[in-house]
């Protein structure tokens, strides 16, 4: 599965896929991630990429020319099965989401805005998803994209070593995750729960799936709702 990033900061990108379980699903050639710098095609002799909103008002508006140039070069290169553009007005992300892009996409395309954001027009000509990762606004969209990767990439399969791993994470069956304890069995009397040391598995399961349900009424009835 194939990355392509548009941002006017690649520099924003180079630490979130160069560690853990993105790094490793790129060595095992489970995923590649290219950045690509806005400014490299702007003709621009400064290098801009914003100018001033038609209508007045705050803040700079990216411009058309150099995105439809480096997504014109990239939809040469390959056919894409979706253009992402991250956004707070787009569909808040979940892992329904992420799911549904790993298993179906071969090749994404996501683009970073600044500013107050980019020309509607390119929105209108190439996007064809729109995801917010949340309801509140970030002066960037390159952690909104590292974001979306890493929920797509750790689902596709070999990713996690344990591969019923990400399975069993909250959100995967609509319930929230079971606490989890490890060594010590009691820190300063505070003991974990006896059943995880009976080494009886069925007894094991249903007290995980108990207190899957349990915390789940408690912080998201909206999911049992669903
Ligand atoms: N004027 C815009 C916000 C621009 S913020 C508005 O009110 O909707 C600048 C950039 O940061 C956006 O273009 C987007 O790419 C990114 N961004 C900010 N918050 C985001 C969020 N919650 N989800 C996804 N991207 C976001």
């Amino acid at each position: 599965m194939r990355f392509d990033i548009i941002t006017v900061l690649p520099q924003l990108l180079d630490s979130p896929f160069a560690h853990s379980i993105l790094q490793r699903a790129q060595n095992k050639g489970l995923t590649e991630i290219h950045v690509h710098n806005l400014r490299d095609y702007s003709d621009n002799k400064h290098k801009s990429v914003d100018d001033y909103p038609y209508g007045g008002g705050s803040g700079m508006v990216m411009q058309i020319a150099p995105f439809a140039a480096c997504i014109d070069k990239l939809l040469e290169e390959r056919e894409y099965d979706e253009i992402i553009y991250m956004t707070p007005d787009g569909e808040t992300l979940n892992q329904e989401i992420a799911n549904q892009l790993s298993s179906n996409a071969k090749n994404i395309m996501i683009l970073a805005g600044h500013y107050k954001g980019i020309d509607q027009r390119i929105r209108d000509i190439y996007v064809t998803k729109e995801i917010s990762i949340g309801d509140y606004v970030l002066s960037g969209g390159e952690l909104p994209a590292a974001i979306l990767v890493d929920a797509i990439v750790r689902v596709i399969p070999g990713v996690l070593s344990d591969e019923t791993s990400a399975l069993s994470d909250s959100f995967q069956d609509g319930l929230l995750d079971a606490p989890i304890y490890s060594r010590p069995v009691d820190w300063k009397g505070h003991k974990v729960p006896e059943v995880l040391l009976s080494g009886h598995e069925a007894k094991i399961t249903e007290w995980r799936h108990e207190q899957q349900l349990k915390r789940t009424k408690e912080r998201r009835p909206d999911l049992l709702n669903d």
